[in-house]
């Protein structure tokens, strides 16, 4: 069983690619440093401000030892000077909770330690004492009970009147109540909950500054040429605001380039169709005359058959340039949808026997739609004008046309099927069939010089573009199935009426 579907593993990559995700990581890495930074200052301070707090103590206490000591041989000897905490014991100095006191004899051996700290540190603070110079501090770290805890110490030498007596080291916990190692946990755990935070924050505040960019996509997405009119309508001072606006200007500049190319087919459509006429009327006038040599009656049958196929273009042109426009205005009414296929049927009868191709009219029950009779007679033509013009010559051939309807469909719909057993589309032009000027075969596109005898068929791969645009204008949609070398079937569904 594999861990992760690939859908779900590329949105994660998308997410880890995204700016949002990416902006909330640097921001919090920022705002990381800063606060390692922060912590590092605060607990140095912190330690500082200790040491010399246990310092400032040190100083205060070794004056109080030294008074004791002086007291103690004027009045008492040498004895019973040194108190401990918790014995009640008069005492000239009592140690303190967490102090600690090292005795050491003129030769540097332990004569008494008390305070918590192990019997072997005593004796190397006791033997390094006659070293250490009066007054000065120094901090080490002194182990008990398997903690470390960080003293301030200072040695003096026990005088009278016959030399020195013996050294004592009097030392001052730098931290008595743990607050740095708490102080450290508290910056750990509070930088580590704030990034926490921040992160969530970042990308909170990030997916909201991306917003607009998601609107844009949103809308780049959805404009194509024929939806131009569609603007951001982002009005905000801020940069993603400007390329918001400059995008819109775009879109203006854009429409209106194709508003005027789409008015320049229409004006040149319709400019054309006047000379293509006359064009046609003259040549079926020479035609028709008796006195023309068999060389020029051919060329003159060039010129009216390539005129025939300009004079289509041109009006295809114009028709996609008006429908573009909006131009077009449907004339909806009742009409039947098999009235219209048979009525093309009996039009183009006589170029399915041209070609010696059986056109079949299925069975033709009543499918009343809502439609333009005109433009749905126009679509039904460019079906069967296709399965016709395509299907190779020979009585083995047929076209045929069906209509029928799907009550049970919702809602319930009527269709037009035309059908051929002709040579076929292959399955990678089907995708591209309904596009304009797309032409299945390059090599068969329109070469004047060759004739429609050697196999040439004129077209302007214009016919399905219309074709599908007639059929959604009337809330439809239309679909191709094909099979190479065995026939195609064009199928039309509109909603019933
Ligand atoms: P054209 O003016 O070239 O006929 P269309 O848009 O009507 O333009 O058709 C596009 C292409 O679809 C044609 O070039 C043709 O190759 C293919 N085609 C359409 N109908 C059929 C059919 N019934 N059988 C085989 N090919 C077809």
């Amino acid at each position: 069983m594999s861990l992760s579907h690939p859908a779900t593993s590329s949105k994660l990559s998308a997410f880890f690619h995204s700016i949002r995700f990416r902006l909330s990581v640097y921001f919090v890495l920022a705002l990381a440093v800063i606060m390692a930074g922060f912590s590092a200052f605060v607990y140095v301070r912190q330690s500082q401000e200790a040491y010399e707090r246990a310092s400032i103590l040190l100083g205060l206490r070794m004056r109080d030892l030294d008074q004791a000591f002086h007291r103690t041989y004027r009045d008492y000897g040498a004895k019973d000077w040194l108190g401990v905490p918790g014995t009640g014991r008069y005492s000239l100095f009592t140690l303190e909770e967490d102090e600690i006191i090292v005795l050491a004899q003129p030769d540097g051996e332990v004569a008494l330690h008390l305070g918590p700290i192990q019997a072997d540190q005593a004796a190397f603070l006791a033997s390094s004492a006659t070293e250490n110079e009066t007054g000065q501090f120094f901090t080490t770290e002194i182990l008990n009970d398997g903690n470390e805890n960080k003293y301030v110490l200072s040695s003096t030498a026990v005088q009278s009147e016959n030399g020195i007596l013996g050294w004592v080291t009097l030392g001052e916990p730098v931290d008595p109540d743990d607050q740095l190692p708490r102080l450290l946990l508290t910056l750990i755990a509070g930088g580590f909950l704030t990034l926490l935070a921040a992160l969530a924050g970042g990308y909170w505040l990030a997916d909201r500054t991306l917003k607009p960019v998601k609107a844009i996509t949103r809308t780049a997405q959805e404009i194509n040429e024929k939806d131009l009119n569609r603007r951001l309508n982002i009005h905000s001072d801020d940069e993603l605001g400007q390329l918001a606006g400059t995008f819109d200007q775009m879109l203006d500049r854009l429409q209106a380039a194709f508003t005027r190319q789409r008015q320049f087919t229409a004006d040149a459509s319709h400019e054309l169709r006047t000379p293509l006429t006359i064009v046609n009327l003259e040549t079926n006038r020479v035609l028709s005359s008796a006195d023309l040599t068999k060389e020029s009656r051919r060329s003159m049958q060039v010129i009216q058959s390539e005129n025939e196929f300009m004079a289509r273009l041109v009006n295809e042109l114009l028709t996609l340039a008006r429908m573009d426009a909006g131009q077009i205005h449907l004339q909806f009414e009742e009409v039947d949808l098999s009235d219209l296929a048979l009525e093309v049927a009996e039009r183009f009868a006589p170029l399915a026997v041209q070609k010696k191709i059986r056109l079949e009219v299925g069975e033709l029950p009543e499918t009343n739609v809502q439609g333009d009779r005109h433009h749905l007679t126009q679509m039904i033509g460019n079906l069967v004008e296709n399965a016709i013009k395509y299907s190779p010559d020979g009585s083995q051939h047929w076209v045929r046309i069906e209509t029928g309807s799907d009550d049970q469909a919702n809602p319930p719909s009527v269709w037009l099927r035309v059908s051929d057993n002709g040579p076929g589309i292959a399955p990678e032009h089907l995708s591209r069939l309904f596009d304009r000027f797309y032409r299945v075969d390059t090599a068969r596109s329109h070469n004047p010089s060759e004739g429609e005898a050697d196999g040439d068929i004129p077209g302007s791969g214009l016919g399905l573009s219309i074709v599908q645009w007639i059929a959604q204008k009337h809330g439809g949609e239309v679909t191709v199935q094909s099979q190479p070398d065995h026939g195609t079937i064009f199928e039309v569904r509109l909603p019933a009426a």
